[in-house]
């Protein structure tokens, strides 16, 4: 999926914007740039405000301003901004172990964006809206393995180093690595395909 293929009217939640913010401590103005430049954030006296993290903003504008910050400081940045994400997003209560936490993700992700101001996943009912693609996660259930396919409009080395970091958190020697082998979002393809062995 591509960034410019979501639907109107998407949020996600000021965590995610701020373990952004987190992860690029050492350029703090280029970030500031992107979201005064994208209307993510005013200025006041010609500094920009700060992120406030109980709110929400518009996806389209963040994932623009994303893709910017990557091209002017590097696209290992995103990296290091996903793997920052499991210490900030909301994830559902009682994950105790990696097969819970991969196979949490797709509701995660949906519990940490808005379409039209509701939450994209209610825990009450289980419903699912549509609007930002899929993390579709495959558990081996004879194998201490997963496969994540990734279907939505975030980038390629974001969602490496979130899997990464949502693996380690339950299982410190986690593998995760990209499967070359299968089409991958830097070249324009709709989905990157990830490998996580523990
Ligand atoms: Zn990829």
């Amino acid at each position: 999926m591509r960034y410019e293929q979501c639907e109107p009217g998407i949020e996600v939640n000021g965590e995610s914007l701020g373990a952004t913010v987190d992860a690029f401590k050492q350029y703090p103005a280029v970030v500031s740039k992107y979201l005064v430049k994208h209307a993510l954030v005013k200025t006041t006296n010609g500094k920009p405000e700060s992120i406030d993290r109980a709110s929400w903003y518009p996806l389209d504008k963040w994932l623009a301003a994303y893709h910017e910050i990557a091209r002017e400081v590097g696209i290992n940045s995103l990296y290091t901004i996903g793997k920052k994400i499991p210490e900030n997003a909301t994830f559902p209560a009682h994950l105790t172990d990696v097969r819970a936490a991969l196979g949490s993700l797709d509701i995660a992700y949906h519990l940490n964006h808005r379409k039209n101001g509701t939450l994209m996943f209610d825990p009450g009912t289980g419903t699912m809206l549509d609007g930002i693609g899929h993390y579709r996660v495959e558990l081996s259930d004879t194998e201490r393995k997963a496969r994540i396919v990734c279907e939505e409009p975030y980038p390629c080395e974001f969602d490496r180093g979130l899997i990464t970091a949502l693996a380690n958190r339950f299982e410190p020697m986690a593998k995760t690595i990209h499967d070359n082998s299968t089409p991958c979002r830097k070249k324009g393809d709709s989905t990157c395909t990830y490998l996580v062995s523990w």
